[in-house]
């Protein structure tokens, strides 16, 4: 588990987080100080920009404990891996340190009703950085077209190498499978059931492996399969066309057709717990991140500062583009 010695902000180191950023920081530096005037105005123009490149980003902070029956997360949201350019065509938005603290029940209960996601993040990596499937993005930019994009369809909103990208406010946060998270923790155990963080019911999130069985410790570990398919044929209305997986309304959830419920997980052995437990999954295929809860999420994880609604994308920010197929 990562568990890092939390800073306060004012401790907070401010350096870039890619070892070739940092290498063209220096040379350009160097440059500077040979002394040539036309080289060292254009160093000094270069050197500038890297270092405004260099300041949007810092080290990644994560803290996680445990009191009076609720588990804490604090961190400030940065990445503790690689990550794509941003600002980049599709997302116009730079990554920028925040301040959270996640709250969520340390002995969950599951409700007989799954409750949607609505206006709260899915829940938080070990990382400290949010998962957040939802957009607001809408067919014709109408939210009553009852056509949302999925941001792992059709739709370009810039998502880097883990499927993520970055809010308006700055706040970097994954849409499906956070793959450079995962490989660190591979290194560390690899081939079993990785814990990637918590949902905000309390409920652990895990990747998309898991027992087929899940019951029974013996049963071989396999990708998980949610119980989402593609509707077929051809949608009745609004964008027309063929169910490709453009808009959410494309999938269904059709009971027994996979290895998870609707809100993409299930009871069953984990590690770390000698009985059986209902946990999440993430998937490959849709929903990629849970779009709903099993149990009471936590107000700490309700978008903040934003109007009621599932995502505080700024359509306006990043227009819908259809990706060229
Ligand atoms: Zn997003
Ligand atoms: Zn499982």
């Amino acid at each position: 588990m990562i568990n890092k010695a939390w800073l306060p902000p004012d401790n907070m180191g401010q350096r870039c987080c890619s070892t070739g950023r940092l290498a063209r920081f220096r040379s350009a530096g160097v440059s500077y100080l040979k002394g040539a005037r036309v080289l060292g105005f254009l160093a000094l123009v270069f050197f500038m920009g890297v270092f405004s490149v260099a300041s949007q980003t810092g080290e990644s902070r994560a803290r996680i404990y445990e009191r009076d029956n609720f588990r804490y997360l604090e961190s400030n949201g940065l990445p503790d891996h690689d990550h794509g350019e941003f600002p980049n065509a599709h997302n116009p938005n730079r990554i920028r340190q925040q301040q959270y603290r996640f709250r969520m029940a340390l002995s969950p209960a599951t409700r007989s009703q799954s409750i949607p996601l609505g206006r709260y993040l899915f829940g938080v990596a070990l990382n400290g950085v949010p998962f957040d499937p939802g957009t607001a993005e809408f067919w014709n930019r109408d939210p009553r077209s009852g056509w949302r994009y999925e941001a792992m369809g059709s739709l370009d909103l810039g998502l880097d190498q883990n499927h993520a990208h970055v809010q308006p406010d700055g706040s970097y946060h994954y849409h499906a499978l956070p793959v450079g998270l995962i490989s660190h923790l591979r290194e560390e155990n690899p081939s079993g059931m990785l814990l990637l963080g918590y949902a905000a019911d309390g409920f652990s999130v895990f990747d998309d492996r898991g027992r087929a069985d899940p019951m029974n410790r013996q049963s071989a570990l396999s990708s998980l399969r949610s119980g989402y398919r593609l509707r077929t044929g051809q949608r009745p209305g609004g964008p027309g066309g063929t169910y490709d997986g453009t808009f959410i309304e494309d999938y269904e959830f059709i009971s027994g057709s996979g290895d998870l419920d609707e809100c993409n997980g299930h009871v069953g052995l984990v590690p770390g717990s000698d009985t059986p437990i209902y946990h999440y999954h993430l998937t490959g295929s849709f929903p990629f991140i849970p779009r709903c809860f099993r149990g009471e999420p936590d107000p700490s994880f309700q978008h903040r500062g934003g109007p009621p609604g599932p995502h505080p994308h700024d359509p306006r920010q990043h227009p819908p583009r259809e990706r060229p197929r």
